[in-house]
This record gives structure tokens, sequence and C-alpha cells, in this order.
């Protein structure tokens, strides 16, 4: 399958071309010539398998031909949850509609001061990417016109209900015309999401690709137990001394901890630094930035940070805490094993997140096979015994490569 078979025009398939890309990923095969058709769909496919541009490609072909009205509101609105994923939409747009003359992308997005934002606003806009609270201000105040809109695309609309965005997409949603198409995208298509879906979108067609439950077999996951948080430590400063690890993003369960760990190893010589919502905006762009570049090499990072970080240096992820939520498991080693090359996710586990293990595995239908490093064995080599009746990890207990430990065996030394 090629892209020119999806019925894209001209100037897209040009950008798409000098992107590099050779051939639609399964989820754009699927969604380009759906969307094109002007149908509504919901979309699940797991992270990393090019829904950004299964939506974008699509929506720029309406910017190909003027706009029947005039005026400066945006033509096509792309809601997303964070500050970084809008970052990475506006520059995927960018991307791919740098063939189509006198485009404007605009980004507004939380925590940008207001008197710039409005100037952008003002100036006109094609392509608004926007987290829902800061838009809806925006909307209340009068700056952004949604008369003209076209196409509202809802991307990682899972996550913009976990952090509270409900009431701001409804109040953003009935204020944009009725004859708009309507693009969702989530990680899985869970029952509030189509509940969501129901109330926003027109008979959608349902795509369901792979979801987040799927399979990461690029993705070489393990786990280490520890005693402590100085155990943590000292896995953390061995597993990062690999030159293996091109680049890595650490997770921590706090922006505190963020900063400590971030602290700690910049002390120990490592180009490491962190990112978390108590950044300001400038310090996290700069950041993200060293990382795209390559001039970090560890990047430490709370969960809503590194949403949607898309940077394909990075070979490994760390989970220095676990997450709290099965889901950012699974979206936290989508950072690493970009755009088709392989990963690696080490997780630290504590007695207290045993319990956190199992949950996981139920979630990805995988066990996570313990590894053992060679002078830096815990004292506790075994997980604490489940509460109840036995609770086997449902997947298979080995699909590791040979060579690697499989299911909760363990392996000495490295
Ligand atoms: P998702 O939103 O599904 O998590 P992204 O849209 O962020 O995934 O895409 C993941 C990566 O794949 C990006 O680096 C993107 O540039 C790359 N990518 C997207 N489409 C293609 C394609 N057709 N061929 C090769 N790489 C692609
Ligand atoms: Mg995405």
């Amino acid at each position: 399958m090629t892209f020119d078979s999806l019925g894209l025009a001209a100037p897209i398939l040009q950008a798409v071309a000098a992107t590099g890309y050779t051939e639609p990923t399964p989820v754009q095969a699927r969604v380009i010539p759906e969307a094109l058709a002007g149908r509504d769909l919901m979309v699940s496919a797991q992270t990393g398998s090019g829904k950004t541009a299964a939506f974008m490609l699509p929506a720029l072909q309406r910017l190909t031909v003027p706009h029947a009205a005039h005026g400066r509101g945006p033509r096509v609105l792309v809601l997303v949850p964070t500050r970084e994923l809008s970052a990475q939409v506006t520059k995927a747009a960018e991307t791919y509609g740098r063939a189509i003359a006198r485009l404007r992308t605009v980004s507004i997005v939380g925590g940008m001061p207001y008197p710039a934002q409005n100037r952008l606003l003002q100036m006109g806009v094609d392509i608004l990417v926007a987290t829902p609270g800061r838009l809806l201000d925006q909307m209340q105040s009068g700056r952004v016109d949604l008369a003209r809109l076209e196409v509202l695309v809802l991307d990682e609309a899972d996550r913009m209900l976990d952090m509270g965005f409900k009431d701001d997409l409804d109040a953003i949603v009935a204020r944009v015309p009725a004859s708009r198409q309507t693009l969702l995208f989530s990680a899985t298509l869970d029952p509030a999401i189509v509940k969501l879906a129901g109330a926003m979108l027109r008979e959608p067609s349902r795509i369901e690709m792979q979801t987040a439950r799927t399979r990461h077999d690029h993705i070489e996951q393990r786990l280490h137990l520890a005693d402590d948080q100085g155990h943590k430590n000292r896995l953390l400063d061995h597993l990062l001394r690999d030159t293996g690890v091109n680049q890595a993003i650490v997770f921590t369960a706090t922006k505190r901890s963020a900063d400590e760990v971030a602290l700690d190893l910049h002390a120990k010589g490592f180009a490491a630094a962190a990112l978390h919502g108590d950044m300001n905006q400038g310090a996290r762009t700069r950041t993200l930035q060293a990382l795209h570049r390559g001039r970090l090499r560890v990047l430490v990072a709370t969960d809503v940070a590194a949403r949607g970080i898309d940077v394909h240096g990075v070979s490994h992820v760390i989970n220095y805490d676990l997450p709290r939520q099965a889901e950012d498991y699974v979206h936290r080693i989508g950072r690493t094993g970009r755009a088709g090359r392989s990963g690696t996710a080490i997780s630290l586990v504590n007695a207290r997140e045993h319990a956190q293990v199992r949950v996981i595995e139920r979630f990805t239908a995988q066990a996570i096979p313990v590894t053992v490093i060679e002078g830096l064995e815990p004292r506790v080599r075994s997980f604490a015994k489940p509460a109840g009746p036995s609770r086997r990890p449902p997947g298979r207990s080995s699909g590791r490569p040979s060579g690697k430990p499989a299911g909760r065996s363990f392996r000495q030394g490295r």
C-alpha cells in the first residue's frame, strides 16, 4: 500500500514524501480514506502507530481549497490534553502542510502569556491546536471564532477525560458548527469514550486497531526488584552507564522526585534534566529541545509532562516509580521504540509496588520478566505473595526471545 492510493491531494503527498514516509501505517491506511469521505470517526490505536498523520493529512486536504466564507477563525481545530502534545501536533501540521500556500497553524495552550496568544489569534488561523481549558477561556473572551470550523479532532480523548476536561469539551463542542466533521482518537474505546463520542459524533464509523493492550513486541520489558530508594538509585546509575543507552526517559511519581533524581544524576555527571508541570513553558521547551538535539541524555519526567514525547533517540524508558494507572505504563513504554525502532523498558520495583506490577501485567496481558544485576541483587528476591488465591498474569509466561529471562524466573548476573 502506498500513500498515492489513499486519495490525498498532490501538495500533501509531496510533503509526506519529503518527510520520508514510504507507506502509510495501518491506522493511516484505515482512517485516511474514510476521513476524506467526510465521515465522523472514533479510532483507537496504540501509541506510536501514526495517529497524528491519520487525522492531519485528511484535515489538511480541506485546506488545499479556499473556504467559501471569509474570516479569521480556524477551519481545523485539534484538541489535545497537554502542551507537549500541542507542540507536537502543531509541528506535524506545519510539516505535512508545508506545500500548502499561506497555511497558518496556531497553538493555544495554558501557561502561555495572553498578549502573545491574543496577537497570534488576531492574525488569523487555519489550524488551531489547543488544550481545552485555555481555548474555552479565549472563546469566552471572544477571541476565537469557530463559525468556519470544518473539522474537529479530539486527540488522546481518553487522556482529556482522565485530566478532567469533560466539561470544557462539552462547552467547546456546544459552540462549534453542527455541520463539522469530528474525528476522535484514543488509546482505547472504553465506555466513557464511547459515551463522549455518542454525544459529539454523528453516525461515526468505529475503527479499532490494536489497542493499548497489544503486545509491544518491539519493546523489551523487564524489571528489577529494589529494596529501597538507595537501591533504586544504584540500579539507575548502573543502568544508565550502559553504553547501549542512547537516550533515556526516567519516570518518577512526583514532580519533586523528578527534580531530586535529575539533580542526583546531574551530580553524578549525567547530562540529565527534569521535566514536569511546575516548570514554566520556556524551561519545558528548552528541555525538550535539548532532548531532541541529543544534548540531553537522560530526561527525568512525570507522566503528564512526558505525554506525547516523540524523540527517536530514546532507547530506554526507566520507571523509577511505577505509574498508578496501568494505561500510563503503556504510554510510558511507548516513548521508546518510536518509528519502527526497538526499545527497552525497565521498571524498578520496591515491595510496595509489587501489587501494581500485577495490575500492569493483567492490563497488558504480558508478564514482565524479573532480572538481577550482579552486585546489585535485592535482599528479597521474589515477589510479595498476592493476597487471596494465586493470580497468575494472563499473558504467556514466556514470550521473550531465547536467551532472555522468561516469566518469573531469575537470571543471575548480566
Ligand atoms: P501516535 O499519535 O499514534 O502515538 P504519532 O503520530 O506520534 O503516533 O507517530 C509516531 C511516530 O511515527 C512519529 O515519529 C511519526 O513521525 C512516525 N510516523 C508516522 N507516520 C509514519 C509513516 N507512515 N511512516 C513512517 N513513520 C511514520
Ligand atoms: Mg498521538
